[in-house]
């Protein structure tokens, strides 16, 4: 459907009255908050762009729809999450995967109680339940939301809790985050004892429930465990190549080998800091591109996807907020004060990448998400080509894990 999108400019709670039913406070602005990047393309060239947009479903892997207030605000005050409809609007995207990143099942009832009230209060975004509903949001000129939860450590050792949790409307589950759960290792852990047999079992149980599974926060064996263990192709949704950044944060390409070899869709990310390579050491869209075209050669334009997780607002600002050098380590409480061992990546690249941080160049929000394909366009890719990595490889993935 491209840009032509029905949003009627309804805003999160405008049902409700500010300052009587919740504390208002203001909220960034959604499009246009920092200067568009230039790809010089002619005329010819974005007219492609635009055509490859709006005749093909564009699925964006990974994103959090909230939009940052514009200020500092209590974390009580912020309680109540503000969806980005209208930078949603602008993106050109017509499937966003919507990440709640709670550990706790209260957490998760909360959150997709709270997303399903909004969304049930307008027209615009339609949380998907099944392929029809994607089918039809694109067609309508609305978005279709896979609600994802980015670790499944809500379910504990009870698998029963993936049905339960597809009942509330999630559509995909990310194994662990950063930190270990019951079900595997994370990535900011020393150790990494692969998947569990509660994994496994849950594993299976996505699979046979129709639960898309991620492994982009996973340690290494964990992730490959994970992809080895499922019976359905993996979207790993927000992720890069270690050959190209030497981070944990990224995965080893033979993970990413068996990923595509199975059928899955690997989806970049260009967030904070992460993906940053030696030929593109600032933050910008380049970075995500590099490591794109890096796939596409290694795991065919068939497997390879965007997820940018850029949020709504300055993103940037969560990675500068943090003292140089301990930048997400979290030392201290509860957590072991060791170092990581020299030969281990370092969980990001380092505090000093950070400050020099102050936005995404050409991927600052999901607002510029098609500037991907104007990239793709630049870099010489087909149409065809540039519609599967836009979208239509993450929807051969909806389409073989959910159900009928
Ligand atoms: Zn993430």
């Amino acid at each position: 459907m491209g840009r032509n999108k029905k949003w009627d400019g309804y805003t999160s709670w405008s049902y409700l009255a500010p300052d009587v039913d919740y504390a208002a406070y203001p909220l960034e602005g959604q499009v246009d908050r920092v200067p568009a990047h230039d790809f010089g393309l002619s005329k010819a060239q974005e007219e492609r762009v635009e055509e490859i947009i709006e005749k093909n479903i564009v699925v964006s892997l990974h994103e959090h729809l909230n939009v940052f207030p514009a200020g500092p605000v209590s974390a009580r005050t912020r309680r109540r999450p503000f969806v980005g409809y209208e930078g949603m609007a602008a993106s050109g995207c017509d499937v966003i995967f919507d990440n709640c990143v709670c550990s706790t099942l209260d957490q998760v009832v909360s959150f997709m109680g709270m997303r399903n009230c909004d969304y049930a209060h307008q027209d615009f975004a339609v949380p998907a339940l099944k392929i029809d509903d994607i089918t039809r949001a694109f067609r309508e000129g609305k978005v279709a939301i896979v609600q994802t939860i980015e670790q499944a450590s809500a379910i504990d050792r009870d698998v029963d809790k993936v049905d339960l949790l597809f009942g509330l409307g999630v559509r995909s589950m990310g194994i662990v985050y950063s930190e270990s759960n019951t079900l595997g290792s994370g990535l900011s852990e020393l150790g990494d004892g692969g998947l569990t047999d509660v994994g496994y079992d849950a594993v299976k149980r996505m699979n046979k429930t129709g639960v898309i599974i991620d492994a982009s926060h996973a340690g290494d064996r964990t992730a490959m465990e994970t992809v080895l263990a499922s019976e359905k192709p993996l979207c790993i949704s927000h992720v890069g190549s270690r050959t190209l950044t030497n981070n944990a944060r990224m995965l080893p390409d033979e993970v990413l080998q068996a990923c595509a070899e199975r059928g899955g869709v690997v989806g970049l990310e260009v967030a904070g800091f992460a993906p940053r390579t030696e030929k593109n050491p600032e933050a910008s869209i380049e970075c995500l591109l590099e490591h794109m075209e890096y796939l596409m050669e290694l795991l065919g334009a068939d497997h390879v996807g965007a997820g940018p997780d850029t949020l709504w607002g300055d993103h940037a600002g969560l990675y500068r907020g943090a003292p140089k050098g301990e930048v997400r380590q979290r030392l201290g409480t509860g957590h072991h004060p060791r170092r990581r061992p020299s030969e281990m990546p370092e969980i990001f690249d380092s505090g000093e990448m950070v400050r020099d941080l102050d936005y995404v160049k050409g991927l600052e929000s999901p607002s510029e998400f098609t500037n991907i394909a104007r990239g793709l366009v630049r870099d010489g890719y087909s149409d065809q080509e540039i519609a599967k990595v836009m979208g239509l490889n993450g929807l051969r993935v909806i389409k073989a894990c959910w159900p009928k």
